[in-house]
């Protein structure tokens, strides 16, 4: 439409007007004073809850947190009552862009028959639900569709980020890198050629140490904030075993030195146990589900401080729907599973670094919290639960001096669950305030789900 040039000029006058209103109700908001109480506060590095918590909010930030706290004169004072207010969580293991969780076969049809901004919308819905349960920040572990090259988690982070949809704070590795025909590879288990052409750089597919770091300068180029790679086979592919190395160690070496030269962290999915040896040897930052490591390993993983994101729901979640997956995927679930408690519980015995980290999208998002219970069954102290899912997570992630404690000059990222988390750790479950970067997300039940989040539901046709 042509707008004439009068128009123009006091269309130009309404925007400068509107602009500074929207700046005059920005400013009002960054110096409105909000405090929130609670019984009891988590400050995401402590060993005990702090009784009376107190967090007081400005902005986007937290100016201060305690017990007993003054509130200033004017603050808006939300009391939560008989519950426990604590930093918002933090999932060092998810997937929002797809979703894993029904029939292997029927998702895998899915996957191909669905346009890939369809399942961008989706993931909208995913992100919405994680974040209403409590997990403010997210590391989004690889995000790929068959046959399509996009980067979804990016233009979910940053639409996040924008306000333009509501999630939690991603940090995202955009494709998983891996070698051909390994775990990564979109194409393994598909006729060969079904696509057209082998997978290279540009889709995480990459074979010895240079073809490595040009994936790695390709994904950082195109948004990555942190590298992932499998270095060992898993369990929701068809053509690789669960636990043979898939890199060598010069490709290892490879992936950590560029990543770190980019200053970004390397987290290796890696179910088998020499897998995992060779990239804690090769100064991986953390090693992602961990099945079949032998103490030995995680020896060296405490003494390297090499964190563990052990997504204990994955393996969870797929041995209770086992009758979902091909024989072959059966069998190295069960392995899986059968050797991943023993791996947990000698790394909480030896004191292992972990960070929280589930997997979501083998299960369905948003029930991320079940984890804590997991971790608790297998030995861990619930407090170093929580910690794992805050205070250590920001300092895997890399974003400790930003969130991950309730500290002063930290992002309001706050939540609160009814009654004691430490007393009972599915309190977890229950989440029922979220507020990120001092925005309050939920203070109440979660907003209804979508009408239709599944992709198969059909739309209702009015009668007329
Ligand atoms: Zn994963």
């Amino acid at each position: 439409m042509k707008v004439p040039a009068f128009c123009r000029s006091s269309l130009r006058f309404g925007f400068t007007i509107l602009a500074f209103a929207v700046c005059a109700i920005a400013t009002q908001a960054a110096d409105k004073i909000v405090v929130l109480k609670a019984a009891r506060l988590f400050d995401g590095k402590s060993k005990t809850l702090a009784q009376n918590g107190v967090v007081i909010v400005q902005g986007n930030k937290i100016v201060d947190a305690g017990s007993n706290l003054p509130a200033p004169p004017d603050a808006q004072v939300i009391d939560l009552g008989d519950a426990t207010l604590s930093p918002g969580f933090m999932d060092g293991h998810t997937h929002l862009t797809l979703d894993f969780s029904g029939n292997y076969n029927d998702r895998r049809l899915k996957e191909v028959d669905l346009n890939v901004s369809e399942q961008a919308i989706i993931a909208t819905t995913h992100a919405r639900a994680t974040v209403e349960a409590g997990f403010t920040t997210v590391r989004d572990l690889g995000s790929r569709f068959v046959g399509s090259k996009e980067f979804v988690d990016v233009a979910l982070r940053n639409s996040i980020n924008k306000g333009v949809i509501v999630g939690p704070r991603m940090l995202v590795a955009t494709y998983g890198i891996g070698a051909t025909g390994g775990h990564f590879d979109p194409t393994s288990g598909f006729r060969d050629m079904l696509f057209g052409h082998e997978p290279d750089f540009s889709q995480g597919i990459a074979d010895g140490p240079d073809a490595i770091r040009k994936a790695v300068r390709f994904e950082v180029k195109n948004g990555a904030d942190v590298i992932k790679a499998a270095v060992s086979g898993g369990v929701l592919s068809l053509a690789d075993e669960v636990d043979t190395p898939q890199l060598t160690p010069a490709e290892m070496a490879a992936l950590v030195d560029e990543s770190h030269r980019l200053r970004k962290k390397v987290a290796v999915h890696c179910h088998g146990d020499q897998a995992a040896k060779e990239a804690i040897e090769a100064g991986v930052d953390s090693i992602e589900h961990g099945s079949f490591m032998k103490p030995e390993t995680l020896t060296l993983m405490k003494n390297k401080g090499t964190y563990l994101t052990p997504t204990l729901m994955a393996t969870e979640w797929i041995m209770s729907k086992i009758d979902n997956y091909p024989p072959a995927l059966q069998a190295k679930a069960k392995a899986a599973a059968a050797a991943r408690s023993d791996m947990f519980r000698n790394a909480v015995k030896m004191g292992v670094k972990v960070s929280f980290g589930t997997d979501a999208a083998v299960f369905p998002h948003g029930q991320n919290a079940k984890e804590f219970k997991l971790m608790v069954d297998l030995g861990m102290q619930p407090m170093d639960a929580l910690r794992a899912a805050t205070g250590n997570a920001a300092d895997l992630f890399g974003i400790a001096q930003k969130t991950g404690t309730l500290e002063k000059g930290k992002f309001a990222d706050v939540i609160a669950m009814p009654g004691d988390p430490t007393a009972d750790i599915t309190a977890t479950e229950r989440v029922s305030f979220v507020m990120k970067e001092g925005k309050i997300i939920r203070n109440g039940p979660p907003s209804a789900p979508p009408v239709a989040v599944s992709a198969d539901a059909e739309p209702e046709i009015p009668a007329d």
